[in-house]
């Protein structure tokens, strides 16, 4: 039987995600259908319980429904209690279980970039759903400190509140700042792009120097260069956009749902070249 699934966002025409679970879908030899399905957030809770009750196999969820998917669940992974969002429902016997797979799949990313985290001085800009979903593994793996830069600094105080215990626990340091407060003040290996402004085009304001020590610059978004291209110009020695953590998350969920993890190097290869065709034709 088909096995159906979808990605819930809105809006959400832009996503990736159809593509990619349709090619893991292909390479696992796994009959699926997984659809792109715009929904506002007034009727999110009763199209969702519809589509499990139809018997789907599992779903994702985008902006702005991480939220609403984190109090929706009947039961949460560790990674999205933590961060109080949920981007994949798995349906199990004791109800839906809400999972949360951006953090490992950033993380398994900056592995395939060999990217400093452990012992580094990390900037991290924004603080919204996508970082709340990222900080817990990052703190995980031990980098000297961590700076949330925010442009509205109650909600990076918010989540250094809400991190501080596994801050302490690992032994991190973490601070909230502002583009106004954050200074240069130490080497920053790796800069982390957790603010959507590169959906607008536009760049998180910050002083300067922050780039001059910096290893790679990761922008989370995709599908735009204005923050890798300014973080090059600014120092960073490399610059990465988040289509790679796209497909690393997408093949963390897969594994939530067919208890098989997909291989990903070729994938993301061949969505970087579809991208490409399609942007050369347009
Ligand atoms: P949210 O709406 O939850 O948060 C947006 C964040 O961006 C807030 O911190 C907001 O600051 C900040 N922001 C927005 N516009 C600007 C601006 N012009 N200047 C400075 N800061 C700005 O979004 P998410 O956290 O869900 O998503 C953030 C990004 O991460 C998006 O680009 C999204 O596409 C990407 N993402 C990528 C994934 C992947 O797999 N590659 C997975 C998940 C997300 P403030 O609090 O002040 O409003």
């Amino acid at each position: 039987m088909t096995a159906r699934l979808a990605v819930f966002g809105h809006p959400v025409g832009h996503s990736r995600s159809p593509w990619i679970h349709a090619r893991f879908g292909r390479d696992a030899g796994i009959e699926l259908e997984y659809s792109a399905e715009d929904v506002a957030p007034a009727r999110f809770d009763t199209t969702i319980a519809r589509f499990f009750a139809a018997g789907a196999r599992g779903a994702n969820v985008t902006v702005p429904h991480k939220a609403a998917a984190h109090a929706l669940a009947d039961r949460l992974d560790e990674a999205a209690a933590e961060a109080g969002a949920v981007n994949t429902f798995v349906p199990t016997d004791q109800g839906l279980l809400g999972c949360n797979t951006d953090g490992s799949g950033l993380l398994r990313d900056l592995d395939r970039l060999a990217a400093p985290v452990a012992g580094a001085h990390v900037l991290v800009l924004g603080a919204g759903g996508a970082v709340l979903g990222v900080l817990g593994p990052l703190l995980r793996r031990q980098p000297a400190s961590i700076r949330l830069c925010n442009r509205t600094r109650a909600r990076a105080e918010d989540a250094v509140a809400r991190f501080a215990g596994i801050a302490a626990a690992q032994r991190v340091e973490l601070q909230a700042a502002t583009p106004e407060t954050s200074r240069a003040d130490r080497p920053f290996a790796l800069v982390l792009n957790g603010t959507s402004a590169s959906l607008e085009g536009t760049l998180p304001a910050l002083a300067p120097g922050h780039y001059d020590d910096c290893e790679l610059a990761y922008d989370l978004a995709y599908g735009s260069d204005v923050f890798t291209s300014a973080a090059v110009t600014a120092g960073a020695r490399r610059a990465e956009d988040g289509l790679g953590m796209l497909v690393e998350q997408a093949a963390d969920a897969f594994l939530l749902w067919f208890g098989d993890r997909p291989e990903t190097r070729r994938v993301l290869e061949d969505l970087r070249n579809e991208i490409a065709v399609k942007d050369a034709r347009t």
